[in-house]
């Protein structure tokens, strides 16, 4: 290594002592290796195999640059390969997404530190990911790859899949959208380097970047609610270059994931090179495996460009300098008031400061959990008069089969304070696919102060809550 990079000193060594002038110095453009069309942030390998399908159509048919940073490597999954499990499933894990990606031409991959959090809770993934040190490393991937559109998973309590970690990861993504354009974030990511030929460089020589619009997909079991908000896109199209559809192609992509791949018949499918049925097999039932056609939400643009329409409307080569700035949060509501907790509680001013409010407008909150298992509606009792009052928390609508195990009663709560009202609901064994309503109310000095209601959907085989 030394023998390659020695003479490029000792050139402009030599050139100093013959008295030539060795020229301007240049200062390099940024390395157009890494120069990304979709940058795609998610928190497992595999993540990437819910939106294969797009990205063959991106990587093959429109020639985009597409790069890939995942939050963990997915210690925490089960392993249908082997016995390798915790940081050995990582590493084996690592390289199933490395090799898939890779079929579909896709080799600028990064894994962050974040460790595995099998639950539905954003805050406990952000958590255990080290959610400064994940914002500040995918702050500096976005510096690197300078993305024309970043794709991630949606940052909001879905009924589904749900998973934490899916969440975290459109978490930072976002804040890494509305942050990389800003040389006052991270400066030394963007301080130059004293010398950059030679060693010991302590700052990074990235340059600010803003990415010009930002994309979530679900893992909602139904999707449907993301219509009008995004594109979508049908896995039964065909690829022109690669002579069939796009579902075969994401399944291709998805078998190199040994450890985590089940339905055999998938696989038989596509070894016997019947693409009906793969189709068929992805696409058809009541929840298919993958969500057909696949959806996109447009989080945010600074483009001009049409919310349905392609992803890369309105796209044009130049950087723009467009940035967010954080918006403060909401002023509290007057008086007494009843509203729910987190992670709720958070994605209301998740989503403010960061200008997606729409996503608030995506329909009642809803949430699916194990049949059998324990609801946790967290609820937060907010006072912001000048003196001490009791609140009141009783049910107004419990389904029947549901019971309560703790949670009602009367909570004393302090002047400008917040109190946490956690209710535990013992919901039925049966399961129940269709939203359950399930309304609490509060009052306090016999006035009513609010009310609030969660839709439930009782589905096997769900991470905790
Ligand atoms: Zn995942």
């Amino acid at each position: 290594m030394w023998k390659l990079v020695l003479p490029l000193l000792s050139s402009l060594f030599v050139a100093a002592l013959n008295g030539q002038s060795p020229g301007p110095i240049t200062s390099p453009a940024p390395d157009e290796r890494f120069k990304t069309d979709i940058l795609l942030v998610v928190a497992h390998p595999d993540d990437d195999t819910l939106v294969a399908s797009y990205l063959a159509k991106a990587a093959y048919d429109e020639h985009r640059r597409v790069a890939v940073v995942y939050g963990t490597r997915g210690d925490a999954g089960g392993n249908r390969a082997g016995n390798e499990q915790a940081d050995a499933l990582g590493a084996v894990r690592e390289i199933e997404a490395r090799r898939a990606l890779a079929s579909l031409n896709i080799v600028n991959v990064w894994f962050l530190e974040g460790r595995d959090t099998a639950g539905q809770d954003v805050l406990q993934s952000l958590e255990r990911w080290g959610h400064g040190r994940a914002l500040e490393q995918t702050v500096r991937l976005i510096r690197l790859t300078r993305p024309e559109i970043v794709l991630t998973w949606l940052p909001r309590v879905v009924a589904g899949e749900n998973h934490g970690d899916h969440q975290a990861a459109g978490v930072i993504a976002t804040e890494a959208f509305d942050l990389a354009a800003d040389p006052a974030v991270f400066p030394e990511q963007v301080a130059l380097p004293r010398n950059r030929t030679s060693i010991n460089n302590l700052t990074e020589g990235l340059q600010p970047w803003q990415p010009k619009k930002l994309y979530y997909f679900s893992d909602a079991y139904d999707t449907s609610f993301m219509d009008t908000f995004g594109p979508r896109y049908a896995l039964t199209e065909v690829s022109p270059s690669q002579g069939t559809s796009y579902a075969v192609l994401a399944v291709r992509e998805a078998t190199h994931y040994t450890s985590q791949l089940g339905f055999p018949e998938l696989r038989d499918a596509l070894a016997r090179g019947d693409e009906k049925a793969v189709v068929a097999l992805l696409t058809g039932g009541g929840e298919p495996l993958l969500p057909s056609p696949l959806r996109l939400l447009l989080a945010k643009s600074h483009v001009e460009a049409k919310a349905t329409a392609d992803i890369f409307d309105g796209i044009r080569p130049d950087p723009i300098v467009a940035a967010d700035q954080p918006r403060p949060a909401a002023t509290p509501a007057p008086g007494v008031s009843l509203t729910l907790g987190d992670p709720w509680a958070f994605y209301e001013r998740f989503w403010r400061a960061h200008h997606i409010d729409h996503l608030a407008r995506l329909g009642p909150s809803a949430i699916a959990i194990n049949p059998g298992t324990v609801l946790r509606v967290p609820m937060l009792l907010h006072n912001e008069t000048s003196e001490a009052k009791e609140i009141r928390v009783r049910p107004s609508s419990i389904p029947e089969g549901w019971s309560e195990r703790s949670g009602s009663g009367v909570y004393a709560v302090g002047a400008r304070a917040v109190a946490a009202a956690d209710v535990l609901l013992q919901s039925p064994a049966q399961e129940n696919r269709a939203l359950t309503e399930i309304s609490y109310a509060a009052d306090s000095g016999g006035q009513p102060i609010g009310s609030l209601t969660l839709r439930v959907q009782l589905h096997r085989g769900g991470l905790p809550q």
